[in-house]
C-alpha cells in the first residue's frame, strides 16, 4: 500500500515546527519538509518571541542552555530626531517570572534547537519510525485531486496525506498556487526587514545595558532611525550579541529612492545608537520580507478541503507599535492547526467543514482577536506624522525640558506649545491624538 501520512507540514519555521511538536505529542504520523539545509537556515526575525506558548511545547525550556538568548525584563520605546532620543522606559521584576512572556532568539539557533526537541518528541511517540523531519527539500507543488488537497510534490516524489499544513512563511507561493491567496500581496501589505547581528563580549554587553544574569532589553525606535521612510527600528540584546535592524515600508522606500542598507547604516551612525553598539562587530547581515499586519493581506481563507495555512503564510502578524508579533502568532496558529488535524483524524473527516474549526480556534484566540482590535493602530503607524512630526516634536520638547542653561525656565506647557508651533498644527495633533486614543 502507498505510504500516506496523517499530515504533511510544508516549512520548518516556527509555525511548522510548532505544528510538528503538537502532532508528535499526539502520536500522529507526519512528514515535515523544510527547504533549508537545516531548520532556521533561511529564517529572519528581530527577534523577540512573545507570549508563553513556547512553554506549552517545551515545558521548562528556561532550565536549558539552548534555544533562547535572554528573557525580556526591560522594555524601551525611543522617539528620535537627528540628534536626540526621548525614551519611555519600563523595567520590572515581574518579567522575571517563568514562563517568560518574551525571550530574544536568533533564528538559526532557535529553529534548529526546536527541531531537535520535535525529534525527541517523535522518538518518544507511539510511532517513532513513521514521522520525519526532512530538510534540504523544496516542496514545488501542492497536489490536488477532485478539488481537495491530497499531498505534495518535491522533485519527482509525490507524498500523500490526509491533510497538508502550509507553513511556508510570508512568501506564500504554495498558498497562491491553490488559490487561497489570489495574487501577490501588494507592497502596501508587506515591508522589508533588514538586520545585523553585532557581536559584543558578554560581560561588556551586560554592563552596557545593565543586564543581570539572562535578563535582556528590547528597544524599539521611531523617527530619525528610518530617514523619513515609513517604518521603525529595533535593538534587542542576545547572550553575547546585539540584534539591530529596521522594518521599512516597501512602497515608501521605492518612492523615496532609498535602499534598506543605506538607511540601516545611517541608523547605526545616529549618536544614540552608535554609543549602544560601540566596538561591537557585525557578524551577520540579513534581509527578509515581513507582513505589515494589515488584515487585508490575509488569504481569502486559511483552510480548504485537506489543507490549512499557518503562520505568516496566512499573513498572521501584528505590528501595532509596541512590538512585532509574528513568531508567537506562527507558534499559536501552528499549534491550533495541528490540534485540528488530531480532531479531524478522530472523526476521519478532513473536509473543509471540519478544518474550518481551525479558523474558529484562531478567531477565539488572541491572534485574530488582536489583529482585528488593533487594525487602526496598524494603519496609524503608517502615517507620515508618526515617523516624522511626532518624534521631532517629542524630542524638541525633551530638549527644552531637560536643558538647564542659566536662563529663566518656561513652564512645561509653554515648552510644549513652542514645540507644537515648530512642528505641527494644534488641530492636526488633536485629530492624531483622537485617532491614537481610539486605535489603542
Ligand atoms: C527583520 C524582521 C524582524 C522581525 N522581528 C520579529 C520579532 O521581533 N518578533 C516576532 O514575533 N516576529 C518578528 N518578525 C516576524 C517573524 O520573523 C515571522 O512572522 C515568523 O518568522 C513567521 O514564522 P513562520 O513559521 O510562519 O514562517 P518562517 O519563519 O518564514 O518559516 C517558513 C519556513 O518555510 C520554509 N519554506 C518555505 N517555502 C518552502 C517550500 N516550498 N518547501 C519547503 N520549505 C519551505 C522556509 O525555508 C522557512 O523555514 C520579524 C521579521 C523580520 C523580517
Amino acid at each position: 500500500m502507498e505510504e500516506k501520512f496523517d499530515c504533511i507540514i510544508v516549512g520548518g519555521g516556527i509555525a511548522g515546527l510548532s505544528a510538528a511538536m503538537t502532532l508528535a505529542k499526539a502520536n500522529a504520523r507526519f512528514l515535515l519538509i523544510e527547504r533549508g539545509e537545516f531548520c532556521g537556515a533561511k529564517n529572519v526575525s528581530g527577534g523577540v518571541l512573545w507570549g508563553s506558548d513556547l512553554a506549552r511545547l517545551v515545558p521548562e525550556y528556561w532550565e536549558e542552555d539552548g534555544g533562547f538568548e535572554r528573557f525580556v525584563s526591560h522594555r524601551r520605546l525611543t522617539f528620535m530626531d537627528e540628534q536626540s532620543a526621548f525614551s519611555v522606559d519600563f523595567k520590572s521584576d515581574h518579567f522575571k517570572e517563568t514562563p517568560y512572556t518574551g525571550v530574544t532568539v536568533l533564528r538559526a539557533v532557535f529553529d534548529e534547537w526546536l527541531a531537535g526537541k520535535v525529534q525527541e518528541a517523535i522518538d518518544a511517540s507511539a510511532h517513532p519510525d513513521e514521522s520525519f523531519l526532512a530538510t534540504d527539500i523544496l516542496v514545488e507543488e501542492v497536489v490536488q485531486e477532485d478539488g481537495r488537497v491530497t499531498g505534495i510534490r518535491a522533485g519527482d516524489e509525490v507524498f500523500h496525506a490526509d491533510c497538508v499544513i502550509i507553513a511556508e512563511g510570508v512568501n506564500n507561493l504554495l498558498t497562491r498556487q491553490i488559490e487561497l491567496e489570489k495574487e501577490y500581496v501588494p507592497g502596501d501589505h508587506v515591508a522589508v526587514g533588514v538586520k545585523e547581528v553585532l557581536k559584543l563580549d558578554e560581560a561588556r554587553l551586560a554592563d552596557r545595558f545593565q543586564l543581570n544574569g539572562r535578563s535582556g532589553l528590547t528597544n524599539e525606535f521611531v523617527g530619525a532611525c528610518s530617514e523619513g521612510v515609513e517604518g521603525g527600528g529595533f535593538l534587542y540584546t542576545n547572550k553575547d550579541s546585539i540584534s539591530l535592524g529596521l522594518v521599512l515600508g516597501m512602497n515608501d522606500l521605492r518612492d523615496k529612492g532609498k535602499t534598506p542598507y543605506d538607511v540601516l547604516n545611517s541608523f547605526k551612525e545616529h549618536p544614540v545608537v552608535a554609543d549602544m553598539i560601540r566596538d561591537a562587530e557585525t557578524v551577520e547581515y540579513s534581509a527578509h520580507v515581513v507582513s505589515t499586519g494589515d488584515i487585508k493581506g490575509m488569504p481569502s481563507e486559511i483552510y480548504a478541503d485537506g489543507v490549512m495555512i499557518a503562520g505568516e503564510a496566512a499573513h498572521l502578524l501584528l505590528n501595532a507599535g509596541k512590538a512585532i508579533q509574528g513568531m508567537d502568532y506562527a507558534m499559536r496558529s501552528g499549534i491550533l492547526a495541528a490540534e485540528t488535524v488530531v480532531e479531524a483524524k478522530k472523526a476521519n473527516d478532513f473536509s473543509s467543514r471540519m478544518l474550518g474549526n481551525y479558523r474558529k480556534a484562531l478567531e477565539s484566540s488572541y491572534v485574530l482577536q488582536d489583529m482585528k482590535s488593533f487594525q487602526q493602530a496598524v494603519h496609524l503607524l503608517h502615517r507620515q506624522e508618526m515617523f516624522s512630526t511626532v518624534p521631532n516634536l517629542i524630542c524638541d520638547f525633551g530638549r527644552q525640558f531637560f536643558t538647564i542653561d542659566g536662563k529663566p525656565t518656561p513652564k512645561a506647557s509653554a515648552m510644549m506649545r513652542a514645540a507644537i508651533k515648530r512642528h505641527a498644527s494644534y488641530w492636526d495633533l488633536v485629530k492624531l491624538g483622537l485617532k491614537g486614543a481610539k486605535a489603542l
